[in-house]
């Protein structure tokens, strides 16, 4: 990944109508924001255009509405909390086009805030369509994105206006795409991924893709049992998907012919019951019982990994090692976390992780702050993993006018 995007240092914003895509689709409940993370991260790229004196006009999605206006999807409720993080008045505009949106823009000074209403209240917003993108185009002079976790849709607000003006990152965005490229695209080697969590199927794309990036690929969690019985072990009542054996022979066969080695695990937590402090051992891998399930790895994996950490520079990691929600099946999860923390902030490793389970699991080491870098962007996160392109990045690099 070239860094060959434009960032808030290339742009004149002074007196501008600036379009700033970000994502404002926060968890809620009953009309209260539960996790302001979202709101914090998008705030310089917000004060940095506003103290440059451009208009900083907000352009965001929530939720799922149906393609029209209804009430629990409206950002309305947000633009008091983002005032309150901002310390600055945010206005809005109940639509996101046309005379209302105008209207407030209008009133903007230099440096003012506004917020428009939810752009998925128009079908024109999911389809890219083009009368929908120009009905946003007018409202701006230039463009900037500071959404990545909604860059792998090709949306009117995330990549059609990225053709119509000229285009560039917000800080969230450019330090998101830089620390990806340092972990992926251009790593200091060794590279060391580790994938866990539930199911293979939900991650065969990643596998594929990381195999032929890193040099060694630690497999962990629920879907390391699918490698274990098609390797031929026992793996009793563990998760496990039995119509993913093959793929699981071919994945390990590909990785024995390439560069990369797949590390799995030699022990493991095992329990009868899939519940916190059910009675637990720890078995090598070739003794787990027909009644037991696999529930976390054992000490001498995590040993192993440990060591493997200790000589690689950087460090790739989507999904727990184990079911880290039920304690003490967390401990693989935390004690790895902790070591690649601790090497971290030694200096000796750069580490990016990212995707919904992980950031919880990191959280719940109470070392995510300690991560080089740690994505909250979920989808975008995961798509990035798999090798794909994101439209909305993309359109960044070579979409503006
Ligand atoms: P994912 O969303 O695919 O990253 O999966 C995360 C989920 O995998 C977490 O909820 C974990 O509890 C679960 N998980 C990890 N290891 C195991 C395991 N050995 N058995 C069952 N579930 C697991």
């Amino acid at each position: 990944m070239k860094n060959s995007f434009r960032n808030l240092d290339d742009a004149d914003f002074r007196g501008k109508r600036v379009l700033v895509r970000v994502d404002l689709n926060l968890p809620m409940e009953n009309g209260r924001v539960t996790d302001a993370t979202r709101i914090d991260r998008i705030l310089p790229t917000i004060r940095e255009i506003a103290g440059k004196g451009g208009k900083v006009i907000l352009l965001a999605h929530f939720g799922r509405p149906k393609g029209g206006p209804d009430e629990a999807n409206s950002l309305k409720p947000i633009a008091p909390v983002l005032a309150e993080h901002l310390g600055e008045p945010v206005a809005f505009a109940p639509d996101c086009i046309g005379e209302p949106a105008k209207a407030a823009i209008g009133k903007m000074r230099d440096g003012d805030v506004l917020l428009l209403e939810n752009t998925r209240f128009h079908k024109g917003e999911e389809k890219n369509d083009p009368a929908f993108v120009e009905a946003l185009a007018e409202l701006g002079d230039v463009y900037v994105n500071d959404a990545f976790s909604a860059a792998h849709r090709a949306h009117a607000s995330t990549e059609g206006l990225a053709h119509r003006l000229p285009a560039y990152a917000g800080r969230t965005m450019q330090a998101e795409l830089e620390a990806l490229a340092k972990a992926l695209d251009n790593p200091v080697r060794p590279v060391m991924a580790v994938v866990g969590g539930a199911k293979i199927s939900t991650k065969l794309e990643l596998i594929g893709n990381l195999m032929k990036k890193v040099d060694i690929l630690a497999i962990g969690g629920g879907m390391a049992n699918t490698f274990l019985a098609a390797g031929g072990k026992e793996i009793g009542k563990s998760l496990c998907e039995s119509d993913l054996l093959d793929t699981a022979r071919a994945i390990l066969k590909e990785a024995a012919a390439g560069s990369c080695r797949i590390v799995l695990p030699v022990d493991a937590a095992v329990a009868e019951e899939f519940k916190a402090h059910a009675p637990s051992k720890i078995v090598d891998v070739e003794h787990v019982g027909q009644g037991e399930m696999i529930l976390d790895i054992g000490p001498k994996t995590i040993d192993a990994v440990e060591r493997l950490l200790a000589d690689v520079k950087t460090l790739v990691w989507n999904g727990p090692f184990g079911a880290f929600e039920l304690e003490p099946f967390d401990k693989g999860t935390v004690e790895v976390a902790r070591a690649a923390a601790r090497l971290t902030e030694e200096g000796a490793l750069l580490s990016v992780a990212g995707g919904g389970d992980t950031v919880a699991a990191l959280n719940h080491a109470g070392v995510a702050d300690a991560f080089t870098y740690v994505s909250t962007a979920g989808g975008a996160f995961l798509e990035w993993l798999e090798g794909k392109s994101l439209p909305g990045v993309a359109a960044l690099r070579g979409g503006s006018t």
